[in-house]
């Protein structure tokens, strides 16, 4: 914690110009190891870490969604997608299986 700040206090902000290179350089560190990462449905904005895949198989894009979202839009990321010749059927018999971020699950999506 702090460590990012303090690099950028001990290298001098008038010769990195401060903030902007610390951040720059190291945007993709997050700032805490056991940060808690909240992302949201990508359709509603409700907190959510759920990801699927777009039904869509022209898209096929992992995004995140709530389980209502994921059935008023046909288990796709967007509604371009909905109308797209080869999307797969939705079924809610779990065939299209919600997967967590963290746990790499070994039943993969086919
Ligand atoms: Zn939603
Ligand atoms: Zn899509």
């Amino acid at each position: 914690m702090g460590g990012v700040i303090q690099y950028g206090l001990e290298k001098g902000s008038n010769k990195w110009k401060g903030k902007l290179f610390v951040f720059d350089d190291r945007l993709v560190v997050p700032l805490s190891e056991d940060a808690e990462v909240i992302s949201q449905c990508k359709h509603c904005n409700t907190p959510n870490d759920v990801y699927y895949n777009c039904a869509n198989m022209d898209c096929n894009d992992l995004f995140t969604c709530c389980l209502d979202c994921l059935k008023s839009h046909k288990g796709c990321c967007c509604s371009s997608c909905e109308t797209a010749p080869r999307v797969r059927p939705y079924r809610e018999d779990g065939s299209s299986k919600p997967f967590r971020k963290m746990a790499h699950s070994c039943c993969s999506i086919s």
